[in-house]
Formats: structure tokens, sequence, C-alpha cells
């Protein structure tokens, strides 16, 4: 079998959500195709703009950060070490070789010299399972580090099934605040960069190949620390939905951000948002932001012994 586009080459990646055969190069530049399309469509950012990427050490966020570069666009990445054990050194390693092969900033921040504690430490002195911090923290740190350096637009490498996962699951709870919010791009607004999702369209074994033809070495574990079971069976669901009906999955989140283009929303009352006394960062609680709450509560905690 030849490459779809250049007829001459022989097959490496085949794409069945779009039937598509494809030579290495022409993989490579069809995933570029569909990013560049994703940002420009979702108007995300231009090729004048300060780009941060969040890059966690794994695949899709490396994947992205290079993809970026290659597309024009200046990119910083930022890597926040959670002092995890048996998984932050080793991502922090990734994330600064992957900057040093591929010329990419990097900057390396450590939970533990910026708040003060790691995630284990907070999680062990507020006896609750280190998850239910750690989203907060990595969003407030990214959205500080983007800030600090007058960044115009954050992004993450949630890829598709990251998306269709969330999607299918407030679905499911029909929560509707969530499902008001869910797009590949949120505006900046009060203290917050805008953030953007340009793999959202993208497969994981998209990224995983795209690493793989360019030679980035990527952690591949689970976090040691959350089991991540619920929204991982979920996302087994709908793998298998896609298995089944090649195509599935990236309608489904299409339609959905389309549907959402054609909607209303004015009835939905947005909350109240108002800057952290401490810090700035915005929140709808009455005088601090989580984070600062978060810090309080430990050093009192910790006082008390
Ligand atoms: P996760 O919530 O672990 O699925 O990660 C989602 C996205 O958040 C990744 O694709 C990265 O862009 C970003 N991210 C996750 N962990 C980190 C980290 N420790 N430092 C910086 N960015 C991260
Ligand atoms: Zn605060």
């Amino acid at each position: 079998m030849r490459c779809r586009f250049c007829r001459t080459r022989s097959v490496e990646v085949f794409l069945r959500m779009y039937n598509l055969p494809l030579c290495r190069d022409h993989f490579i530049s069809f995933f570029y195709k569909r990013i560049r399309e994703t940002i420009e469509k979702y108007k995300m950012f231009g090729l004048e703009d300060k780009v941060v990427v969040a890059v966690s050490g794994g695949k899709d966020s490396l994947a992205l950060a290079l993809a970026l570069k290659d597309l024009g666009y200046s990119v910083i990445g930022y890597f926040l070490d959670l002092g995890i054990p048996e998984g932050s050194a080793f991502a922090r390693e990734t994330v600064i070789r992957f900057g040093e092969k591929f010329s990419i900033p990097v900057h390396v921040e450590e939970l533990r010299s910026v708040f003060g504690y790691s995630l284990v430490q907070i999680s062990e002195i507020m006896r609750r399972p280190a998850c239910s911090f750690c989203g907060t923290l990595k969003r407030y740190y990214m959205n500080r580090f983007a800030r600090s350096i007058g960044a115009d637009v954050l992004c993450t490498g949630h890829t598709m099934f990251d998306e269709a996962t969330v999607l299918f699951s407030n679905v499911l709870q029909w929560k509707e605040e969530y499902l008001f919010r869910q797009l590949p791009v949120l505006p900046e607004e009060q203290g917050l960069t805008k953030k953007a999702k340009p793999l959202a369209f993208i497969t994981e074994r998209e990224t995983a190949i795209y690493c793989f033809f360019k030679g980035i070495d990527y952690l591949d574990l689970p976090c040691p620390l959350s089991s991540g079971a619920k929204s991982r069976r979920v996302k087994l669901r709908l793998l298998q939905l896609e298995e089944d009906s090649p195509g599935t999955i990236n309608r489904f989140l299409k339609g959905f951000y389309s549907f959402k283009k054609k909607i209303n929303f004015s009835s939905f009352n947005k909350e109240d948002i108002q800057p952290c006394r401490e810090c700035g960062y915005p929140t709808t609680a009455d005088r601090f932001c989580s984070v600062c709450r978060m810090k309080r509560k430990l050093s009192e905690n910790v006082s008390r012994g």
C-alpha cells in the first residue's frame, strides 16, 4: 500500500478515523495541519504571540511543544515538580532533556519551593488523597508562571479522548455549569491567562507515533498517587466505541462544540468572581482563593502539630 498523498512511499501509519494510509512525512504534515486548523478555527493564538506549553513529561504535552515550535510559534515550556516519589524526578529529567534536545526553553518550578509543601506532604497533613489538590495547584502555578512572563496563552496537552471523557461524564450527570465552560479555548479573564488545547482533535495514538518519528523520549508511567480508575474506565469505553465505528468520538466532540455555538447561554449566571485578597488570583470565594486557603490550613495544622 502507498501513501495517499505522495503515492510513492510505503505506508507507515494508517489512520482509521480518516481511512487514510500515510508515509512518515505525510503523517507528520497531516498531524501539523490539523493542529494548525484547530488553533485557527478556535482563534487560540497567532505567530506573534508568546505561548506557554505546560509540559508533564508525557507524550501529549511534549508532542504539542515540539509541533508548535515546528509550526513557527514561540514556545516556552513550563513544568511543575510536584515532588511525587517515583514520578516527579523522572518527569523533571525528561522535560529538561527534551528542552535541550529540541532547543525549547523549559522553566522548571518546584511545588515545595513556591508553595512550601510537596504534594505528598500536603496529602499527609490534610489527610486527603493527593489528587484532590493536584489539579488546583497545577492550574494555579501554570497560570502564575504564564502571567509572570506576560504570556498571551497557556496551552495544555489534553487530547481528544481526554476531552471526550470529560464531556461524556458531564453529560451523564448533566453538569450544566461544566458543559457551559467546556471549550478548546477559554478567553483571558480577570487574572487568568487565555487557555488553549490545540490537541483537542488529536488522539494519543497519534501523539505517540509523532513522538516516535521525532525521537521524543517521554515518560509513560501512570501517576503513582492516583488510580484514576473511574475516568480511565469511561475512556476505555469511548475507545471501544471508536474501535467499533472509527470517527465516532471526533464527531461527538466536534458536534458538541458546534451545537454550543448555536445556543444562547445567557441564562447561565456566571458566578461572581473577585481577586483573592492575598495573591490576586480570581476566586468565587469570599476573600481568599483555594490555594491561599490551603496554605493557611496547612500552616495551622502544622503549628498544632
Ligand atoms: P493531566 O491532568 O495529568 O492529564 O495533564 C493534563 C495536562 O496538564 C498535560 O497535558 C500537561 O499539559 C499539563 N500538566 C500535567 N502535569 C503537569 C506538570 N507537572 N507540570 C506542567 N504541566 C503539567
Ligand atoms: Zn490566593
